[in-house]
């Protein structure tokens, strides 16, 4: 078989070997999975900062505890949070990976799926750089394609969801832009393993009815 020259792959600790498109960027906000807990579950989010402007910065100093609160009046309300996401894919493609996927970053807070609470104890977390109100690029849908094989390759990933799955109410991530049929047709996950609300037709779309 042909080598594959531009697939990810991630190491014992579950950072992504290096390649050119990846920025590895470390988090403080993070620690150790507890005992016997193993990542199944993928969390997609949306995030930008300042909300709906792209390309700056900031998540990533964010994550890293350095942002410039000064820098955007808006700042003042993260000022005192500390979270972190395993990756994050920007507009561009470009991946920053924050937390190795065998550690706990902390992207879900008060969740739960499949009965389970605490989701960030068993799940590796994506951040997409974008906002509820308007469609991911081509190179994010592409990055998190490509990201997902390597994480499938290495995890025993049974399910993916995203925050607005697990928090229901409290969270709207990724949001109604996110195209989850497009993930099904070309991301290679098994059907079973995507929220089936996502995959069937939305109501104002449904046959029969007038526009
Ligand atoms: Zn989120």
């Amino acid at each position: 078989m042909a080598r594959m020259h531009h697939a990810y792959d991630l190491d014992r600790q579950g950072w992504l070997k290096p390649h050119a498109n990846v920025l590895r960027a470390l988090s403080p906000n993070q620690d150790d999975r507890p005992e016997g807990n193993h990542p199944t579950l993928l969390v997609l989010h949306n995030i930008s900062l300042p909300p709906q402007e792209f390309g700056g910065p900031y998540i990533r100093d964010f994550f890293q505890n350095q942002l410039d609160i000064d820098a955007h009046p808006w700042f003042e309300n993260i000022r005192d949070l500390k979270v972190s996401a395993h990756f994050l894919i920007q507009r561009t493609g470009h991946i920053i990976q924050f937390v190795p996927t065998t550690r706990r970053a902390w992207h879900a807070g008060v969740s739960q799926f499949d009965g389970r609470e605490r989701c960030n104890d068993f799940s590796i977390g994506i951040e997409l750089e974008g906002s509820d109100f308007e469609p991911f690029t081509e190179a994010q849908y592409r990055e998190l394609s490509r990201l997902s094989r390597a994480l499938r390759m290495r995890h025993d990933l049974r399910a993916v969801r995203g925050h607005e799955h697990i928090a229901p109410g409290r969270k709207s991530d990724p949001g109604p832009f996110f195209d989850w049929k497009r993930v099904k047709r070309e991301h290679g996950w098994a059907k079973e393993t995507l929220p089936e609300q996502e995959l069937e037709p939305r109501p104002e779309q449904a046959p029969g009815q007038g526009r």
